[in-house]
């Protein structure tokens, strides 16, 4: 660890967990920042030794440094819909209070939404996260351009279905796949790269056949994700097993049409049956587990069971009306934790 005048800071005197390949935990740990990259990391001596001339060193007093958390499912659109869904069940939430509030949204309500959800993100230490899927995704992309966000994208698209809009009724596939692709030009890998788009999907109930394997298959060929609602609530497997001529619920459909990819991030996925997992864990799909709004409205994943099969789950908040917060884990009032994120150089 050679010296440089471009250090501008070192944290010190900290509990350091490096989450690298041996996940070493330094308990007299400091970190050295130049710009907006980490430049060592290691012991607080050493890196102390190393950079003398350190614009600012600052004694963290204990405190514990860990890298940003990564959430996984976000509707950044949503922040402002706060407290206007509290106590109903998914359909009215959905249908009665969530699509007539996103729908009436202009792009910059879209912005302001963005940038009020990424400031309670940060707070409670998410540097990184997945949007489920809103209508502005330009206005995401500006609000995370700023906020320095890493963030993967999506426009929410809906080609048929019960309850929808008028404004939103009148999407066809094409214009669907369309503006996805025009999206996917336009930001994909701006901001330094921090920015990706995915394309969405909102859920099986508002989707065709064609706009489920067509958005498969863009997203593959672009080597892309695609993040959807699956499997939410027992209606919703309901009226695919009535409507689909299958013995199970969505995802059981899902794998029949073989639209289970690796690239696939499901949202929630709360009833599974055992086949449905092997589905899942077979096609290297992923599951965004979101505690809270399980808690609050939807019932628990069967989590234990996914990660038995291999399945990879990780955590989301969902959006501000399903959760009344957006903090992950509980970390929304951890001051005495500071969240440092990058490559280490
Ligand atoms: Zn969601």
């Amino acid at each position: 660890m050679a010296d440089s005048p471009t250090i501008d800071a070192v944290f010190h005197n900290a509990v350091i967990v490096t989450m690298d390949d041996a996940f070493r935990v330094l308990q007299d740990g400091a970190v050295a920042v130049a710009g907006d990259r980490i430049a060592a990391v290691g012991p607080s001596a050493d890196v102390l030794a190393a950079f003398p001339c350190a614009v600012q060193t600052l004694d963290l007093g204990g405190r514990i440094v860990l890298p940003g958390l990564v959430n996984t499912h976000v509707h950044t659109s949503q922040q402002l819909a706060r407290g206007i869904a509290d106590d109903v069940d998914l359909m009215t939430w959905l249908h009665g209070r969530i699509w007539p509030y996103e729908s009436h949204m202009t792009e910059e309500d879209s912005y302001a939404s963005t940038l009020l959800c990424g400031i309670e993100l940060i707070r409670s230490g998410v540097t990184c996260f997945a949007e489920a899927g809103g209508q502005f995704v330009s206005e995401m992309a500006r609000a995370v351009e700023l906020l320095g966000f890493r963030a993967c994208l999506t426009k929410s698209t809906m080609d048929c279905g019960d309850g929808l809009p008028p404004n939103w009724s009148c999407c066809s596939t094409d214009d669907c796949i369309q503006s996805q692709k025009e999206l996917y030009e336009k930001h994909h890998n701006t901001a330094d790269g921090r920015i990706r788009i995915w394309f969405g999907l909102r859920q099986i109930m508002n989707a065709t056949d064609r706009l489920l394997l067509e958005t498969r298959d863009i997203a593959q060929k672009l080597n892309t994700g695609i993040h959807m609602h699956i499997a939410e609530i027992p209606y919703e497997n309901q009226l695919i097993l009535r409507t689909k001529g299958i013995d199970h619920g969505t995802v059981t459909y899902l794998d029949k049409i073989d639209f289970l990819r690796s690239n696939l991030l499901a949202a929630h996925s709360v009833w599974l049956n055992v086949p449905e997992i092997g589905f899942f864990s077979k096609a290297g799909v992923k599951v965004s587990h979101c505690p809270a709004s399980a808690m609050r409205m939807l019932g628990f994943a069967p989590i234990r069971e996914m990660l038995d099969s291999g399945v990879c789950v990780s955590l989301g908040t969902d959006g501000a009306p399903s959760n009344n917060r957006m903090s992950i884990g509980g970390l929304g009032g951890g001051e005495s934790i500071y969240m440092v994120h990058g490559p280490l150089t």
